[in-house]
């Protein structure tokens, strides 16, 4: 009787870790909750089960040695294989959020991705359909950032680069999108900004990369400079319904608008 009574408490202490396990990933795994809740329950009214023959094993010296022998094994294997499901879960968790923020974030600058920085704008275009309110596209391109490679070399050119973004970032608004669309080039969109708004902000970003330098190599500080090409997404006068369409149309102008303020001399911004 003791043995059984040992034998059944075991698989009972198994099972109740198993069905711990089972609860606590219902609120770990925010992606498979449904299915970790199934096995919660399903654990959890095992559980009951084996408190039934513990019960049977205290009240009658008779118990079935097979059975209570059986008991152990089948919850031992329960609870490593709950044990290993939990880790390969959390695991799989992780996993999912660095792959959403390595398609979300530019690995090199932490601005947003090209395909992030499109499905925003893509939202914010669906946005005005309805406010419509206008919208600012900006692309922005380092003046002859080649040189900066070739001077200094390549990991230094990555800095300016990061540099870059921190600085443009710090005058942007949270509903701003900042993207890299290019090695270094970036897609600027300012939500319910029109002309005026628009141009101000492009300047304000012109004269802070070029007011300040970037970085300082043996002594040096480098400075670069930008150029900056506006186009106005207006609802109002634009009467395009296809969100897709206005991206590819805006985000061709403002490249346009960008090249044409490279033809006059750099450091400047064009409409
Ligand atoms: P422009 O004023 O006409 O824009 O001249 P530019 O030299 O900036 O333009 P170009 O397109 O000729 O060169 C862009 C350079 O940007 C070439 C490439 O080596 C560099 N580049 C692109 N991506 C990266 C990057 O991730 N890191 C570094 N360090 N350089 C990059
Ligand atoms: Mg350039
Ligand atoms: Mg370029």
């Amino acid at each position: 009787m003791i043995l059984g009574l040992f034998l059944y408490s075991l698989s009972l202490l198994c099972q109740i870790f198993s069905a711990g396990y089972a609860i606590s990933l219902c609120f770990r795994a925010n992606s498979y909750r449904l299915a970790c809740g199934f096995l919660a329950i399903g654990l959890t009214l095992m559980v009951g089960r084996r408190i039934a023959p513990l019960a049977q094993a205290l009240s009658d010296v008779r118990i079935n040695v097979v059975d209570a022998w059986l008991s152990v094994p089948i919850s031992l294997f329960l609870l490593l294989g709950m044990f290993q499901f939990k880790k390969l879960l959390i695991d799989m968790e992780d996993r999912n959020f660095m792959l959403d923020q390595f398609s979300k974030k530019d690995s090199l600058t932490g601005a947003m991705s090209r395909t992030e920085t499109f499905s925003r704008i893509n939202l914010d275009i669906k946005k005005s359909f309805r406010s419509k309110k206008p919208i600012a596209f900006l692309m922005a391109d380092i003046d002859h950032f080649k040189n900066v490679n070739d001077v200094y070399g390549h990991p230094i050119g990555d800095q300016v680069l990061i540099d870059l973004v921190k600085r443009c970032q710090e005058d942007l608004r949270e509903i701003d999108i900042f993207g890299r669309v290019g090695g270094e080039e970036f897609l600027i969109v300012l939500p319910e900004l029109g002309k005026a708004g628009a141009g101000e902000v492009a300047e304000r970003l012109r004269k802070h990369i070029a007011g300040k330098p970037c970085i300082n190599v043996e002594g040096k500080d480098i400075f670069i400079t930008i150029s900056i090409g506006i186009a106005i997404y207006d609802p109002h006068k634009d009467h395009q319904l296809d969100a897709n369409l206005v991206l590819k149309k805006y985000f061709t102008l403002c490249d346009q608008a960008m090249y044409r303020a490279k033809t006059a001399g750099r450091n400047q911004i064009s409409e």
